[in-house]
């Protein structure tokens, strides 16, 4: 667990532990007792005797001269290094805990723009040095700023009239320069001025900022928008709401594409990834209060700040201090954003909400709950709220976090949207602030933290490793009533702002569709499977599981099929084998060499007509080359999504 002292000498961390002990002996004994009405039964108690449970207020967030200068620091060490990824992620730091307009803003911006005129990123080295020069740039170093824009203009069109104009600004600046360096970067000019004259062939420049276009698609579901009419929802007790295919499906068809209702990004994506829209920024430009985010541009600063960060980037410096954990932003700041933006929703009123809220646990037709005017709407926090969120863990060590996380982040939550005024920095008796407005955000962050459990989709980008994609944060998405199987039918993937399904087999009309929530029957034992499911609390009943099937190799197949069949099928095996490994060894280069992304539509053209083949070859769809052939269509259509470039 991280945290700083604060000035009194109080510790953030001890507070936290003491309040966590606390609520434990409350917590405990109740849960064991009845599970269902435990929370409220826990708010009860907590606040008729709290007298040992205090709150700390934090102080409002603040940029810092100290952390940036720590993280330029940092990355000045690491460029010399040449570790430029690393060297860029510190730059990035400076950026966004310099103060707006600062000097250190402006050293932040330029020394980063360093890093990405070595990568011949120029587009993004030029925006850098704006910025740089938008804050207090000092005189005497900006003759060399003007220098490296005039290179990075040069590099992307030899003909700009802007590269004349620059170079004379950086002569005008060498005066203003300290003295004995005056002369070198005169030198330096003049040789410049004579290579204009003679301009010799076109500098490699990178450009790494792609716009993903999204494919034609026709969303004409009638119910779930972002869908289209293929699939359609339904109600049984035994599934709950499922998605049923309303006509044969092929693979690799797309199904949806849908906007999330928002999305985070992973912790340790936080300086790589616009805040807002998820997309790599290389030259992002900081939130204006708080050092905790970054953004592509000031349109998503913008629209992010209107739609929940002027309530989250209060809480987040202060939740970022109280804990460590890895999962912070899916288990803490993920159930607070949907708070924000369902509270934003109800106009800022806790009355309007809570109607809003009652509106739809009312609604008692699974078929009906959630809908707006007969659609999930993606742009309703009521179309998410109507998904499942029983708490249904056994585990008290989990709700006792989940607890702990709902009371503190409740807590904040109250002081910055004004429902509890309390002075910055001093203990609070919980008990004290256990008003009705305070029970019932606390009770509907607890909620919103198992609605993210149960229902949030994980992004996972290929970044050139050989797990073939690493997860860079989550959404959610209304009406995509998936179930879990072992042997998934569909998969999804991340276009700029949109969430795809796409199927990976071939689909019956009238079969349920099934996604896997993480196990897949090639990759893990049935034990290994149920023990992974586990946070959805739930038995897998997926054929594979229900019969203990286990992947059929080529001794069980061998009588399936004639030896022609085999030979052929087989062949395909090794060669789709070969060349995915190949893809996702060079995806990343080849992106970053060339400046687009691979063109894998031949390659998925021939994939699906595998797939068809071992699909219609073995009834059993354990058989191996089964699994195969599906796997392989997955992980290329992985492989088309934007990946997460390293600079290094
Ligand atoms: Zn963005
Ligand atoms: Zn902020
Ligand atoms: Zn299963």
């Amino acid at each position: 667990m991280a945290g700083h002292k604060h000035k009194d000498g109080i510790d953030d961390i001890s507070w936290f532990d003491n309040l966590l002990l606390e609520v434990k002996k409350v917590a405990e004994p109740i849960f064991k007792e009845n599970k269902d009405d435990f929370l409220k039964n826990m708010l009860e108690t907590l606040s008729k005797d709290s007298s040992e449970c205090v709150l700390m207020n934090p102080k409002a967030p603040s940029k810092s001269i100290e952390t940036s200068c720590h993280h330029r620091k940092r990355g000045n060490i690491l460029f010399k290094m040449n570790r430029l990824d690393q060297a860029l992620e510190e730059y990035t730091k400076s950026v966004a805990y310099a103060p707006s307009g600062s000097e250190e803003c402006a050293l932040a911006f330029a020394n980063r723009s360093a890093v990405l005129f070595k990568c011949q990123l120029m587009s993004d080295c030029i925006s850098d040095i704006k910025n740089a020069l938008c804050a207090n740039y000092p005189d005497n170093l900006k003759a060399k700023l003007y220098h490296r824009k005039m290179c990075c203009l040069k590099a992307l069109n030899p003909r700009d009239p802007l590269i004349n104009k620059t170079l004379a600004k950086a002569r005008s600046l060498v005066s203003k320069m300290d003295q004995d360096k005056q002369k070198a970067m005169m030198d330096v000019l003049d040789h410049e001025t004579r290579n204009l004259r003679y301009p010799r062939e076109k500098i490699n420049c990178h450009n790494w900022n792609f716009e993903d276009t999204v494919p034609a698609f026709d969303a004409n579901n009638p119910v779930v928008p972002g869908f289209c009419d293929a699939i359609e929802m339904k109600y049984s007790p035994q599934y709950g709401r499922h998605m049923v295919a309303t006509r044969d499906i092929k693979p690799g068809e797309l199904l949806g594409l849908q906007k999330p209702y928002t999305r985070v990004v992973a912790d340790h994506m936080r300086y790589k990834l616009c805040w807002h829209c998820s997309k790599q920024t290389w030259s992002s430009i900081p939130c204006n209060t708080c050092g905790e985010v970054v953004f592509c541009s000031a349109v998503c600063r913008d629209e992010a700040h209107k739609k929940y960060h002027y309530i989250e980037c209060w809480l987040m410096t202060a939740l970022l201090a109280y804990d460590g954990h890895t999962d912070i932003m899916e288990r803490f700041i993920f159930p607070l954003r949907l708070t924000i933006m369902a509270y934003k929703e109800a106009g800022n009123s806790m009355k309007v909400l809570k109607k809003n809220l009652e509106t739809v646990d009312a609604e008692k037709d699974p078929m009906k709950k959630g809908l707006v005017n007969g659609k999930f709407d993606p742009s309703k926090f009521s179309s998410i709220y109507c998904m499942e969120s029983t708490p249904r863990s056994d585990d008290f060590d989990i709700i006792l976090f989940t607890i702990l996380h709902s009371l503190i982040g409740g807590f904040l939550f109250c002081i910055k949207t004004g429902l509890h005024s309390t002075e910055e920095n001093v203990p609070i008796k919980l008990n004290t602030l256990m008003n009705d407005n305070y029970k019932f955000i606390i009770e509907f962050i607890y909620k919103n933290m198992w609605l993210i459990t149960y229902n949030s989709s994980v992004v996972q980008l290929p970044n050139g490793s050989h797990d073939i994609a690493i997860d860079v944060g989550s959404l959610m998405t209304p009406g995509a009533f998936f179930n879990h199987s072992c042997a998934p039918m569909i998969t999804h993937g991340n276009f700029g702002e949109y969430f795809t399904t796409v199927s990976i087999c071939p689909i019956k009309k009238g079969e349920q569709i099934f996604e896997s929530y993480g196990p897949i029957l090639q990759d893990e034992s049935k034990v290994e499977r149920q023990d992974l499911l586990k946070t959805y609390n739930f038995t897998c009943d997926c054929n594979a599981c229900k019969y203990n099937l286990e992947p059929l190799f080529l001794d069980d197949i061998q009588s399936m099929v004639t030896p022609k069949e085999l030979s052929t099928i087989m062949k395909k095996v090794e060669r789709w084998m070969v060349r995915v490994d190949q893809v996702t060894e060079e995806l990343t280069s080849y992106v970053k060499s060339n400046n687009r992304k691979m063109d894998l539509s031949k390659d998925i053209k021939q994939v699906i007509k595998y797939v068809e083949q071992a699909w219609s070859m073995f009834p059993q769809k354990n058989a191996f080359p089964v699994l195969e052939a599906v796997n392989k269509l997955q992980i290329l259509l992985t492989m088309l999504q934007t990946p997460i470039l390293c600079l290094d």
